[in-house]
């Protein structure tokens, strides 16, 4: 069986989003200093990541698989990420 590309598979996905607390935060100066900054733009399976011009790291937390991988490769100190509250976050396609 022949998978679809990636992102055409992730477009199926729902994403409710909670504009109240956002579940990811990057303290950006350890994620800086300790080369987290360049890791989870690298792991991020759903691109919630990237750089801006002036170095810091943009997070669109909208748009999270929950899969956890960020916080696995963080140094301690440089992200705080939590699963969102309730019924928010990722409702993954059926089929
Ligand atoms: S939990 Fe997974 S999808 Fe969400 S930001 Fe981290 S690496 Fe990306």
């Amino acid at each position: 069986m022949k998978l679809a590309p990636i992102a055409e598979r992730l477009a199926g996905n729902r994403f409710i989003l909670d504009e109240e607390e956002p579940h990811i935060e990057v303290n950006q100066e350890v994620a800086a200093r300790t080369g987290t900054a360049d890791r989870i733009i690298l792991v991020c399976p759903a691109h919630v990541y990237s750089k801006a011009p002036d170095g810091t790291v943009q997070v669109e937390y909208a748009a999270c698989l929950e899969c956890g991988t960020c916080f696995e490769v963080a140094d301690p100190g440089a992200l705080s990420w939590h699963y969102p509250r309730g019924t928010y976050g990722v409702q993954f396609r059926e089929g």
